[in-house]
């Protein structure tokens, strides 16, 4: 924030913009509100409990009581822990008709059984209560332009109050955004607790899965040969066992973020309708499809790293070494096998073309890529190259394994080959999309999607709307 942005925000004329704002505490979020407003143009006095100590304080502010400070202006942010807010109930005669800004947030859900703001409006009834400035943290106050969170989440009972709170936002160069009445408060107050909470099921998935596929083929590989022929081949956990976990948890999670849409696809056909709620964990599995591919597309990016440095492995350049002394000795000729030129080299490019779409659909998936393209662009990216991703990925793992399902000895201890279990889901995902795309089906589903009902369907709530929506995408 400088000079400039004062000018312009004067130019634009930002209305009702008050000459004074007063802040209650002279913590961390106090101190970095102060600032702002007193480089956008405030004059900001403090309200505090021991007004001598103002050392800290921005230059230009000045402290006082809260009593005295309260009938300095008519903006006041509470910038005080929810804890201490018992005080302001004996300034209540002070704070009769002013703007009380709510900032607060807690240390957890549910710690209260009513939101600060809610609790600062009893404590105070003859003040307006705006809760916002809650999901800013001190230091994005302090950033300026530098921080992406910009966004400040406003909600009240009074309009002309919350106009207020949104000029001073947007005077310090935030977008304000109404969030609706006061009862809203406890829904912001809740965000900052949030922690990736679209990531939690994409990453609790990964994490399974890599442990399942990890035990297996350590269990197949490593104990297997230790228990039947006593050798120690543990060495290869580091590289093989784990170039081997990680494409298939990438395979699986690519086509667990195509599986609930054909499986809402299927949904709708049986229902008959698309104005019916689908269950809730497929629709909490839709919300998390772009965290599901991009959790996939690392995974992928690891099996890349692993597999490009095979060569320059010793226990590879041991076996490749004691391979062509072997023919030597035995003179013995390294006859070309053309069926398999073919076969490793159509599995190098299957790999490389999938990887190279993921690459795009991830790219594609960022924010700043997405919102330039339009809806027919996103959904041809998201959904046709998606599938030949997926199908392309598919394709390289079978070459991988090629015929190897039929040799008994690839079973061991009755376990099949770890890649025929990567092939599963995948093979059901492109099954169902393959009916799917049936020109019958497509027709048909295509109808309900545009709004047809089956007789004797009709909607079961307007929520459905939303849901369909979030297939679409
Ligand atoms: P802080 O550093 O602990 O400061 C709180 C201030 O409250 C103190 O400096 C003190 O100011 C005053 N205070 C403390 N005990 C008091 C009492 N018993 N009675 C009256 N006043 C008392 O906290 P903060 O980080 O600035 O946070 C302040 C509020 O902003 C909190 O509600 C917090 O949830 C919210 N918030 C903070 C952040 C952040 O990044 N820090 C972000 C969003 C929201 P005086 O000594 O001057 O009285």
């Amino acid at each position: 924030m400088n000079s400039d942005s004062v000018a312009m925000t004067d130019l634009n004329g930002a209305k009702n913009k008050p000459e004074k704002v007063c802040i209650f505490g002279t913590g961390d979020f106090g101190r970095s509100l102060g600032l702002c407003l007193l480089q956008s143009g405030y004059s900001v006095v403090y309200g505090s409990r021991s007004p001598k100590n103002s050392l800290l304080l921005p230059k230009g502010s000045k402290v006082m009581s809260h009593a005295a400070a309260a009938c300095e202006a008519h903006v006041i942010f509470v910038a005080v822990q929810r804890e201490h807010y018992g005080f302001l109930s004996s300034l209540a005669s002070d704070l009769e008709g002013k703007v009380l800004v709510d900032v607060s947030n807690n240390l957890r859900r549910g710690l209260y059984p009513e939101s600060n703001a809610e609790y600062l409006s009893r404590l105070v009834p003859g003040a307006t209560i705006v809760k916002a400035f809650n999901t800013i943290s001190a230091w994005a106050l302090q950033s300026g332009g530098l921080d992406a969170n910009r966004q400040v989440l406003i909600c009240g009972d009074r309009a002309d109050a919350k106009q207020q709170v949104t000029d001073i936002a947007q005077s310090l160069g935030f977008t304000a955004l109404d969030r609706g009445s006061l009862r809203a408060a406890a829904e912001l107050e809740d965000l900052p607790l949030q922690l990736f909470p679209l990531w939690r099921l994409p990453l609790n998935i990964a994490i399974c899965l890599t442990a399942f596929i990890f035990f297996y083929v350590l269990t197949r590989d490593v104990i297997y040969e230790r228990v039947t022929s006593g050798k120690d081949i543990a060495f290869r956990i580091m590289i093989s066992l784990a170039n081997k976990a990680f494409p298939i948890v990438s395979l699986v999670m690519l086509s667990l973020c195509y599986l609930p849409g054909a499986l809402a696809g299927f949904l709708q056909l049986y229902n008959g309708t698309k104005y019916r709620r689908f269950p809730d964990w497929l629709d909490r599995w839709m919300l998390c499809r772009k965290q599901l591919g991009l959790v996939a597309l690392a995974f992928g990016f690891l099996h890349v790293l692993y597999t490009l440095v095979i060569p320059i492995r010793y226990f590879v350049r041991y076996k490749y070494n004691a391979y062509v002394i072997s023919l030597v000795k035995d003179n013995k000729t390294y006859e070309f096998d053309n069926t398999a030129a073919w076969r490793i080299d159509s599995y190098y490019s299957m790999g490389i073309l999938g990887f190279g779409l993921f690459v795009l659909l991830g790219i594609t998936s960022l924010p700043s890529v997405s919102n330039s393209l339009n809806w027919r662009e996103f959904r041809f990216v998201q959904s046709n190259l998606g599938y030949i991703t997926l199908l392309l990925c598919t394709a390289h793992t079978v070459l991988y394994g090629w015929n190897k399902f039929l040799n008994p000895k690839s079973y061991r201890w009755w376990m099949p080959p770890a890649y025929m279990l990567s092939l599963v889901v995948p093979c059901v995902v492109l099954i169902l999309k393959l009916i799917l795309i049936t020109p019958c089906v497509d027709r048909k589903v295509t109808r309900i999607r545009q709004g047809w009902e089956r007789q004797g369907k009709t909607s079961a709530n307007g929520s459905d709307t939303k849901i369909t929506q979030q297939l679409m995408a």
